[in-house]
This record gives structure tokens, C-alpha cells and sequence, in this order.
């Protein structure tokens, strides 16, 4: 039996379902860096290679928590001009189709759509957001698959870490791609939105999600790491300039209902 990731113990008295696993997952053998752990016997290593070990189950399952995340490339017979899992790529804001947005270097006042007042917006902000500064930063974005009288579960999810934090400006990204962006500006498939499957968690909670993720996993103070240390990625130099955890989040298409979130880092400087 794995390693629990509630508790970091091998035999306990959490449920699969408190364990966030199926009972076939938590009755699987050790693996190797399991069996490392338990051997070593230090409760917090343990704990670490429990979670550790869940994310990459979750990831297997293409699960992030309890987000259903959707492969790069769309399954189906048919290639699609774009692919929404192709994150290099932006949705332009507007009503037009799908190709890569125009990357001209322009001043934030041209930058704006024409169209659509939160079109393009890109907002940086810090880890210290609570879940009240979230829901109103959503609602001053216009994000409406967080706005409560309207459906927040129907779209689809991709994830990407990055190899290069510090070239790609991100460590882990999130598109979120509106049932209804997937259907009339992807094309990705043809039948009726209803009967497309729902997430599990309205947008808000997956938002949440990721940031509480996040900050487990980095920390959120320059002087003192989560569960990895952000230490060198960014090239801070360990002294007078060290990351500290912080985020993006883009309003890619407003009318497509299109957005993106991701973490990055500060450089704290002396
Ligand atoms: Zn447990």
C-alpha cells in the first residue's frame, strides 16, 4: 500500500476518498522513492514523497485535484486548424478566429480591445490574494464562467510546467478554454454543448485551487521554501535578490471566455 498523502504513513486509517484515490491506487505497491522514504523514517520526507507520489498519480489520471485537465493535442479523427492545448499560442480578443495574436510590442492603450472592456487584460499580483480578493478580481475582470448566475463548470482545463521558468516567464500555467470557445472558436467538436462533460469544480474553486497549490508547493516568503524551493529559478542569487512566489492571470478572450493563470517569481531585492 502507497504512502498516504494526507498523513505521509503506510498503514492508516484515512479512506481512499480522504487519500483522494481510488481504492486500487491506494492499495498499489511502494515505489522505489516510497520505499527509500519509509526506510529513512523522517515524518516530514515521508509526507513529501507521499504528495509527491499523488501528484504524479493525478497527473496520470489527467486530474489536477479535482480539475479534469484535457490532453494537448484533441483527441478525434480530424487535426484542428489551432489546438487549444497549444498554450505557445494566445486567443486573440474578439470575435475572429483562432490564429496567434498579434505580438507587436504596443503601449497598454492600444494593446485594449476594441470590443470588449477586459479583452487582453493581464494582471500581476502577488501571493498574499484571499479567496474574497479573487472572486472580486474575477468580477472586475468580467470573467463570467466565475459569475454565480451563470454556468461555471462547463469548460476544459490545460496545464503546462515549465522546463524554463526563468526564459518562459512562468513555472505552471492553466488555460481555460469556455465549453462554448472549445465549440464556436476551436471548431474541437460539433454536438450540443449540453451533453459536453462538465468539471467537477466551477472556475472559481479551480483558480483557488492552483494558486493553494502553489503556495504549498513554494512557499510563499523568500525565506522559507514549501515543499520545493523557488531558490536560483529565476536567477536570484541566493542573498540580495530571492524569489518569492507570485502570478499572472490573463482574460485571453472575454467574449470566448478564454483565461489563463500561472505562477511565477519576484526577485526580492536587498
Ligand atoms: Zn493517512
Amino acid at each position: 500500500m502507497g504512502l498516504c498523502p494526507r498523513c505521509g504513513r503506510a498503514l492508516c486509517d484515512h479512506t481512499p476518498k480522504e487519500r483522494g484515490q481510488t481504492h486500487e491506487e491506494m492499495m498499489r505497491p511502494l515505489s522505489d522513492k516510497e520505499l527509500a522514504a519509509l526506510a529513512r523514517n523522517d515524518p516530514r520526507e515521508k509526507l513529501r514523497v507521499a504528495k509527491e507520489q499523488a501528484r504524479l498519480l493525478n497527473q496520470q489520471r489527467n486530474m489536477f485535484g479535482d480539475i479534469q485537465l484535457s490532453p494537448e493535442i484533441w483527441p478525434g479523427n480530424k487535426r484542428l486548424p489551432v489546438e487549444p492545448g497549444n498554450l505557445s499560442l494566445f486567443a486573440p480578443e474578439g470575435e475572429g478566429g483562432c490564429e496567434n495574436q498579434d505580438s507587436d510590442p504596443q503601449t497598454p492603450f492600444l494593446r485594449a480591445s476594441r470590443t470588449n472592456a477586459h479583452g487582453g487584460s493581464v494582471v500581476f499580483f502577488d501571493n498574499d490574494v484571499t479567496r474574497p480578493d479573487l472572486k472580486t478580481l474575477l468580477r472586475v475582470l468580467h470573467v463570467r464562467l466565475a459569475d454565480e448566475s451563470l454556468p461555471q463548470t462547463e469548460y476544459v482545463a490545460f496545464l503546462q510546467e515549465s522546463q524554463n521558468p526563468c526564459e518562459d516567464g512562468y513555472i505552471l500555467q492553466m488555460r481555460i478554454v469556455s465549453t462554448y470557445g472549445l465549440r464556436f472558436l476551436y471548431r474541437a467538436f460539433h454536438g450540443e454543448m449540453d451533453t459536453f462533460p462538465k468539471q467537477k469544480v466551477p472556475l472559481t474553486d479551480a483558480l483557488w485551487y492552483f494558486m493553494e497549490q502553489e503556495r504549498k508547493r513554494w512557499g510563499t516568503r523568500f525565506w522559507e521554501a514549501g515543499e520545493q524551493s523557488l531558490e536560483g529559478m529565476f536567477n536570484g542569487d541566493g542573498d540580495g535578490a530571492r524569489e518569492e512566489l507570485c502570478f499572472g492571470l490573463m482574460v485571453e478572450n472575454g467574449y470566448y471566455k478564454i483565461y489563463r493563470l500561472w505562477s511565477r517569481a519576484q526577485l526580492v531585492t536587498k
